[in-house]
């Protein structure tokens, strides 16, 4: 397994590029740590890379160059069955489409993000019930997706992602589908789980929603070109 990451690391980019097929480099040369508790944003205009980097972070794609470690695991070194499994218990996901099931009930698309741990549907239920009650929806449990607001609904998907307990939690422009007020409630949610312990990386491509987070990573064509916190790799050694 990997060696040489800091323990305290759940994902580590080392001089990581990604070029798709055609010749678009989305990301160059980029390393960077998201430490265990942190609260990040990557920031960055339209076609800067910012998607490219999450998929990287959540294995979702490998990169072209340089290692992608998550949760300390080099995700070059496994498996796609152990990439799979990975991205199942240990990231969280949230899109701005917010990618909820048509016709299944709130409660059940919540404990669908527990189906890879084998653990029986009562106890994801109960599971599923709780991290609903943690983003506010406890009376929204039986309800339709399109029975929802916006606003409901991301928070459902903020809910599903978390409901494992995963060591990240990635959004991507997480607020770009909503009016303002509920943009503004998902991000206190954001905030809320990053203050009970959970990492969270938030793409944006809004400033005004990155300068209210306690570091940002500035993304510019395909690479960092600042991060508020940055801690050069190899530091802490
Ligand atoms: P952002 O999320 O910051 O808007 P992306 O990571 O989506 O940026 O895109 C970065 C660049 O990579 C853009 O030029 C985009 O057109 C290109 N790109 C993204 N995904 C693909 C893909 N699957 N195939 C080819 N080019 C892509
Ligand atoms: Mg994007």
């Amino acid at each position: 397994m990997s060696t040489g990451t800091a323990p305290d690391a759940v994902v580590e980019f080392r001089a990581v590029s990604k070029t798709y097929p055609g010749g678009v480099a989305a990301v160059r040369d980029v390393s960077l740590r998201v430490r265990r508790g942190e609260l990040v944003a990557i920031v960055g205009p339209s076609g800067s890379g910012k998607s490219s980097m999450l998929n990287l972070m959540g294995s979702l794609d490998r990169p072209s160059a340089g290692h992608v470690l998550v949760d300390g695991h080099d995700v070059a070194e496994l498996t796609d069955r152990e990439v799979s499994a990975l991205r199942a218990t240990r990231i969280g996901f949230v899109f701005q489409q917010f990618h909820l099931a048509v016709g299944v009930p709130v409660l059940d698309s919540v404990a669908d993000g527990l189906l890879y741990a084998g653990i029986p549907l009562r106890r994801r239920r109960a599971r599923a019930s709780e991290a609903l009650a943690r983003v506010g929806l406890s009376h929204r449990v039986h309800h339709l997706p399109h029975q929802l607001s916006g606003g409901e609904r991301q928070r459902v998907a903020v809910a599903r992602a978390v409901v494992g307990g995963p060591a990240v939690l990635l959004a991507d422009e997480p607020t770009g589908n909503l009016d303002s007020a509920s943009g503004a409630a998902v991000l206190t949610l954001l905030r809320e789980l990053h203050a009970s312990g959970t990492t969270v990386v938030v793409i944006t491509h809004d400033r005004e929603i990155a300068a209210a987070l306690p570091r940002r990573i500035e993304m510019r064509d395909g690479r960092v070109v600042a991060d508020s916190t940055t801690d050069p790799i190899g530091a802490h050694g």
